[in-house]
């Protein structure tokens, strides 16, 4: 939460203020006390000008600013004893005064007065109080909460960050490439549809699954389809909004969210990042999130408290099923697990399929060539590729999508915008040296993926980019390749070191040393790939502050580290010593190259192979064709 002091001060500032005029009681408007002056009769109105019609009244008091009057008048059938009467007088009877002067009746006019006691001790009452309204102010404000109240005063019934949609009107066939979990998944449609089917013969029905995968790749969209395909509601809640900042509100939005979902049941809940609360209780750093855990409990006790056949089923996401705290994967709650994995070239033309279905493309694009240049791409990483490559269409003033807006997209997707070309300078002349170089190991090197492009045209942060096509589905990664790819990566550097000299290196090999280090530290620690024999001496998440992940962080000796760190060493070592004599035997093409790289600015993978192999031995590489 966060209260400045200077929020503070502004807020309880008028509040002070107000308060003390109240109670130097100068700043009351209140009545004078009527009663005192014995005028304890009233009269209607309607009597009262009856008898100024008669001449009866003798003077007119006026109190309350004219809306009060106390009359002095005479009344013949009490022998014209004179008498005090209270009259009412309407908002608005302007030329009553006139009337009144008219007669020439003595009219006086009273001045409000504070009331002494009653209003000064009132007074005092009500700086305390807006004093406590502003505060409460305060809190509502600094705890915005979209679309509900605050939460800070009424913890209890807390309006509960969770939507609702009756209807997600998404079917299983906007959900591709991901065959298999549909395909589990189809049974809880039915659950959900037809719980008698399963009830009947005494079976119970699950009560929770957990979709787990990386993100992009459709869990969301899977759930929402559920509910589409079996026309129920759709409730959703993040984790994270579970996590509030005072103990107790995550649980009151759990049971809410439980309670809501029993009124609207048959139903679904879905519970994104279920992480966020479903933590391993009691573990990472600094000892256990009160909230987080009470969070959790009550979640637990609430997949405890219905029964398998309310007709509630709840779908929960991670991409860490390994720090959830294993009360959670109890039978009874998210018992079944389904694997929603990064889609394969099939899972890939099936994705841009579905999502090409509103989208004009150019007869020659083949939706089969999209999939193999996207490799690694999620589900949301496609959708929003087709949807850049459309923008790019529009702004082109183009019919239909080509696959020169494809081609741009997929490096915008994964590069980055696209900037304007240096001038010829000697720093695009150093850069086109240092993109040569990568190419030019990744060509020469059997084991290294093949060049699909090398351009100076700026993308993101980099300056100059060499693309190569990577030899995916395969799966496993040799040692060899790894070294290849080590090297490759060292290119750059390399380059920049046997043309321009020691001196004259550049921070643009940053971003390469990073991954040269990445991948050779893992050779050693995860796979086993160096002269400290097959251990495994790291695992590959081990991120501190998820669960437990303290620890296990050091499974070695210092002795072991260091050792480490030779081998790490040895490895871009020797890889660098083998990027750099490839660069000095192929310096004369490289020239050649950068030349020609620099007026044209792009050459692609075929043409490159081309000129390098009019000077050496370019081996051929395997190139994987997918099956269909
Ligand atoms: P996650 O929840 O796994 O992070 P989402 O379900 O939110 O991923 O996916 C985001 C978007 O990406 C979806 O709305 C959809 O447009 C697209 N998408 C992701 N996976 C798929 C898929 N398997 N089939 C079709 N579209 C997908
Ligand atoms: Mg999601
Ligand atoms: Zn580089």
């Amino acid at each position: 939460m966060k209260i400045s002091w200077k929020t503070i001060l502004l807020w309880s500032l008028p509040a002070l203020i107000v308060g003390f005029f109240l109670w130097q009681g100068s700043f009351v408007t209140a009545s004078e006390s009527i009663g005192s002056n014995t005028a304890s009769t009233r009269m209607t109105y309607g009597r009262f000008l009856e008898y100024l019609e008669t001449g009866r009244v003798q003077s007119v008091d006026l109190y309350e600013g004219g809306r009060t009057a106390i009359v002095q008048a005479v009344d013949p059938e009490l022998e014209n004893r004179v008498q005090r009467l209270r009259v009412d007088l309407p908002a608005s009877s302007p030329d009553l005064i006139a009337r009144l002067r008219d007669k020439n009746i003595s009219i006086d006019s009273h001045p409000m007065r504070n009331d002494g006691l009653i209003w000064g001790f009132l007074g005092n009452l009500i700086f305390p109080f807006l004093l406590i309204a502003g505060l409460f102010f305060l809190f509502r404000r600094s705890n915005n909460i979209p679309g509900g109240p605050g939460q800070a005063m009424n913890f209890g019934k807390s309006k509960a960050r969770f939507q609702m949609e009756a209807k997600t009107g998404i079917t299983f066939d906007d959900v591709a490439g991901i065959d298999e979990a549909k395909e589990e998944l189809q049974e809880v449609v039915t659950f959900l549809k037809q719980p008698e089917k399963f009830t009947a013969v005494g079976a119970k029905i699950p009560k929770g699954v957990l979709l787990v995968g990386p993100p992009g790749t459709g869990k969301t969209l899977l759930a929402k389809a559920i509910a589409g395909e079996a026309g129920v509601p759709f409730f959703s809640i993040s984790g994270s909004e579970f996590v509030e900042m005072f103990v107790g509100v995550g649980a009151s939005r759990v049971r809410d969210l439980f309670k809501k979902a029993k009124e609207n049941a048959p139903c679904l809940i879905f519970i994104d990042e279920i992480d966020a609360v479903g933590r391993q209780r009691g573990a990472g750093i600094g000892g256990g999130n009160d909230e987080r855990e009470q969070t959790l409990n009550q979640l637990l006790t609430e997949m405890d408290g219905f029964e398998g056949n309310t007709g509630i089923i709840i779908i929960a996401a991670t991409n860490r099923p390994d720090v959830l705290d294993s009360a959670l994967m109890r039978p009874g709650r998210f018992d079944r697990q389904v694997m929603v994995d990064a889609p394969d070239f099939k899972g890939r033309l099936e994705i841009l399929e579905v999502h090409a279905r509103n989208k004009k493309l150019d007869g020659e694009v083949s939706i089969e060539a999209i999939a193999r240049r996207t490799p690694g791409f999620s589900g949301a990483d496609l959708a929003n590729l087709l949807n850049e490559a459309a923008i790019l269409t529009a702004r082109r003033r183009k019919e239909a999508i080509t696959i020169l807006e494809i081609d741009d997209a997929v490096d915008r997707v994964i590069a980055g915008m696209e900037g304007t070309p240096l001038v010829d300078s000697k720093s695009k002349r150093l850069i086109a040296y240092h993109e040569v170089g990568h190419a030019i190991i990744g060509t020469i090197l059997k084991d290294h993926d093949p060049v699909q492009k090398v351009t100076l045209i700026p993308r993101g942060q980099a300056q100059g980019l060499t693309w190569f096509t990577p030899n995916e589905e395969q799966g496993l990664t040799t040692k060899s390749q790894l070294m290849a790819r080590i090297s490759g990566a060292l290119g750059g550097r390399a380059a920049e070191e046997e043309i321009f000299g020691y001196d004259e290196v550049t921070t643009g090999a940053g971003g390469d040393l990073q991954q040269v280090t990445e991948m050779a530290r893992q050779m050693v620690t995860r796979f086993g790939m160096s002269d400290l024999g097959p251990l495994s001496l790291e695992s590959p998440n081990s991120e501190v502050f998820l669960g437990g992940g303290l620890m296990n962080r050091s499974e070695y000796s210092e002795k072991v580290a260091t050792r480490i760190d030779d081998q790490v060493r040895s490895i871009v070592e020797h890889c660098h010593k083998l990027a750099r004599q490839i660069i000095r035997e192929n310096r004369e093409v490289i020239d050649r190259v950068v030349d020609l790289l620099i007026d044209k600015e792009t050459i692609n993978g075929e043409e490159f192979r081309q000129i390098v192999s009019e000077y050496t031995h370019v081996p051929e590489k395997e190139q994987f064709v997918p099956q269909l």
